[in-house]
């Protein structure tokens, strides 16, 4: 077997043959990423079958992601000698996909409710219904109930001692009962009603039987009731082997428990712990950079990890003066590579921390016409729902009789959309108005606040027009998001203010750059069609295109090349995670019981572990850039890279961000030692980044200039600007 799989490539390494070899028990592989934990599961899977002679079907293996689980197959399917009937039969499934399995073929027939934007509207109508407040957003109350269903409880089980959580949780069990009346389930109920549904011993017995081996990938971020599902499933034989890295849970605020992996010997035991330290993903000095960067977490199990490959090149920095640049030179720099003929679009990864924190990357990538699929990804980021309203308003203000915009403005005056667009219609038919929402101040269905509420909107609307584009989105955040923001207690939901906040940040940061709303709009605009044409075309062809994802995403993948974005303070490690800006939701995720240093701790080491993850995706070349500013907020360069490179008072040595230096070590398998002080002397200054601004006045979206604080060097010949092509 050992044999043919290396004909096939992988020549498995001794601890590697060892897990593949794994008879019956319980068995731990602990291994640093890039390790091979991954592989060992799918080469088990095929020695079980060939080898062991177990029947395919009896092998359940679980994931993470769908693309996770897909990959598995493919990977099992490849293994020399197996039938494809046979890595048919194996199954290879998310929790989901399993869980949802066995809902069916016990005849569960609801129907699976994930339309996240469904979801909001149903929250929206129980607030409205039950006159509660709006001060939640839907996505921190339909998060807030997941979490804690993922602790296995229910909706009844939610506290109500404060005004705020009798609410919260009528609204909740106002959802839950929506969905009971019309036979649906979301996913966390699919996970709820498997874990149930596995309680009772007349169907757990017979799946006992069915599923001989289990193996759990990614083990450290199950959460609690995907744990549960798979203790129940292995409690008769105890067969259950997972793999996984402590220095990789990020999903803390998902329920995983990093415990549940380092504390594995401890809930069974007699376990087999088998570790893994030869990384075959990335050359050393990429590797390098990831222990140099994990080190520094305290809660982890040590590990030593060599790197079989290469040295390879030097992680490289840049240190551009804000996302713009920093999205420009990311671009024009792949571009190079692909020019150069040695990659293709595919093998480049750029990662982020969060959503908003994408979003200059990928107006560049859109603009400049590079081919790219955004995982996970929503609409263009001023078509996000927290953006658009805004816009639409801007849109209105040009033109009052943009009809798409109109139904932005009706939400935030409590005018139900449908009865709403049907008056107005009727009315523009009798008698057409320059400012169509004049006609709702004359409906009578409407109750005299909210007439006046229209009226204050069309003063708005008219303002708009004059003002910069800056300031009128400053006047409507003032307008629409202040109060709200203000009036939310700092209870348990505030991770989405978080998101909020952020998101208006950022859309000021993005509309500094333009003088006029008309200007600003057109570029929205055009960013909007370019990127839907390049969806169609991407659509259409098995495509060849970079991959841009969060580092959430990221997960278990490896790349070529992987730009790592936004490594700055505030970005990574995020601002949640940050002292007293932590949202209170994180903290509760991480521990009740814990004390606040202890939970300050907690969360900067989850971000230090997200670093960590994003550098060890790279497998031959990676860069990571540090913006000076990020949001429109001055943004120190991380102090995760600080620590790495071993600079230790970061505040005395941030300096001017072109100064920096970045010390590197050497991690080949043959010297690797603990470095002595001088050999960090072998430093590399970080790059300069080029800078480019469209100065033509005649281009639908001058972009004004931005001076690049010194970091520009004049010989980078700039590109020409993506709108308007002049150079
Ligand atoms: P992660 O922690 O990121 O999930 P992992 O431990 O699951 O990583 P794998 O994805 O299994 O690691 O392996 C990383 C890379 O190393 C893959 O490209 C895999 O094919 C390769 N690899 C694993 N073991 C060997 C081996 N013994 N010989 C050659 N290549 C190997
Ligand atoms: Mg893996």
């Amino acid at each position: 077997f050992f044999r043919s799989l290396e004909q096939a490539g992988i020549l498995l390494n001794a601890p590697q043959i060892k897990a593949v070899r794994h008879g019956k028990g319980p068995l731990l592989t602990l291994a640093g990423a890039g390790c091979g934990k991954t592989t060992v599961l799918t080469s088990r899977t095929g020695y079980l079958i060939q080898v062991a002679n177990v029947p395919a079907g009896s092998i359940l293996l679980v994931t993470f992601t769908s693309k996770a689980a897909g990959e598995m197959k493919s990977r099992i399917a490849a293994i020399p000698g197996i039938r494809p009937a046979a890595a048919r039969a194996v199954q290879a499934r998310t929790f989901h996909s399993f869980a949802l399995m066995l809902l069916r073929h016990y005849g569960m027939t609801e129907d699976i409710f994930g339309d996240t934007k469904a979801q909001h509207t149903i929250i929206k109508m129980i607030q409205r219904k039950h006159g509660l407040s709006d001060a939640f957003q839907p996505e921190s109350l339909l998060s807030s109930l997941s979490a804690w269903k993922m602790e296995g409880k229910t909706a009844d089980e939610l506290p109500d001692t404060s005004r705020e959580e009798r609410e919260t949780k009528q609204i909740l069990l106002g959802y839950e009962a929506w969905k009971k009346e019309r036979h649906k389930m979301d996913f966390d109920d699919i996970l709820l009603h498997a874990n149930r549904l596995l309680s009772d011993p007349h169907i757990l017995r017979p799946l006992q039987q069915r599923f001989q081996y289990i193996m759990v990938d990614e083990f450290q971020d199950t959460n609690g009731l995907q744990y549960e599902i798979v203790r129940k499933l292995a409690a008769a034989h105890r067969n259950l082997m997972v793999v996984g890295d402590d220095d990789q849970t990020i999903y803390t605020f998902n329920g995983a428990k990093q415990e549940v992996i380092l504390e594995f010997d401890k809930l069974y035991p007699g376990a087999s712990v088998i570790t893994l330290d030869i990384n075959y993903r990335s050359d050393a000095h990429i590797l390098g950079l990831g222990t140099e960067i994990i080190k520094h977490n305290k809660k982890r199990r040590y590990k030593r990890l060599v790197s079989a490959g290469k040295q390879g090149s030097q992680p490289l920095y840049a240190t551009p003066s804000g996302v713009e640049e920093e999205a420009s030179w990311i671009v024009g720099h792949l571009q190079e590579q692909i020019e150069n003929g040695q990659h293709s679009y595919k093998d480049i990864a750029i990662l982020h921390r969060t959503a908003s924190s994408s979003r200059a990357i990928f107006e560049q990538l859109v603009l400049k016409d590079v081919p790219f699929i955004q995982h996970g990804a929503g609409p263009v980021f001023y078509d996000q729902s927290l953006v658009k309203p805004l816009m639409d308003h801007l849109r209105l203000s040009l033109n009052p009789r943009n009809f798409e915009a109109i139904p932005s403005t009706l939400g935030p005056l409590y005018i139900s959309r449908d009865a709403g667009l049907l008056y107005l219609d009727q009315q523009e038919k009798q008698q057409p108005k320059k400012y169509p929402l004049i006609h709702f101040t004359r409906w009578e269905q409407l109750k005299p606040f909210q007439q006046e509420a229209v009226k204050e909107r069309i003063k708005l609307i008219k303002l708009l027009k004059s003002m910069t584009p800056l300031a009128a989105i400053q006047e409507m955040r003032r307008q629409f998001y202040d109060s709200y923001m203000e009036s939310g207690d700092p209870s348990i939901y505030t991770h989405y203010r978080e998101t909020i906040l952020e998101t208006l940040d950022e859309l000021e940061a993005a509309v500094k750059r333009f003088e006029t709303v008309e200007s600003f709009v057109a570029f929205a605009d055009e960013l909007t069609r370019r990127h839907k044409e390049m969806e169609s075309l991407q659509a259409a062809s098995d495509s060849d295109a970079v991959q841009l994802m969060t580092i959430h995403r990221a997960k278990g993948l490896e790349f070529p090349i992987v730009y790592l974005i936004g490594a700055s303070e505030g970005i990574l490690p995020h601002s949640s995670a940050l002292t007293k800006e932590a949202p209170e939701d994180r903290k509760a995720a991480l521990n009740t019981g814990a004390s606040s240093t202890e939970v300050e701790e907690a969360l900067l080491e989850e971000e230090r572990r997200l670093a960590y993850v994003a550098v060890t995706r790279a497998k031959k070349q990676l860069y990571i850039t540090s913006p000076a500013s990020q949001h429109g907020k001055p943004a120190p360069v991380s102090r995760f890279l600080l620590e790495a490179f071993g600079i230790k008072d970061s505040q005395e040595q941030r300096g001017p961000v072109s100064e920096r230096k970045a010390y590197t070590k050497d991690h080949s398998r043959s010297k690797e030692k603990e470095h002595s002080r001088s050999d960090r002397s072998s430093h590399q200054r970080m790059e300069t980044v080029p800078v480019w601004s469209c100065t033509s006045s005649s281009c639908p979206a001058w972009i004004r200039q931005h001076p690049a604080q010194g970091t520009s060097t004049p010989s980078n010949k700039p590109p020409s600007c993506p709108l308007c092509k002049s150079a």
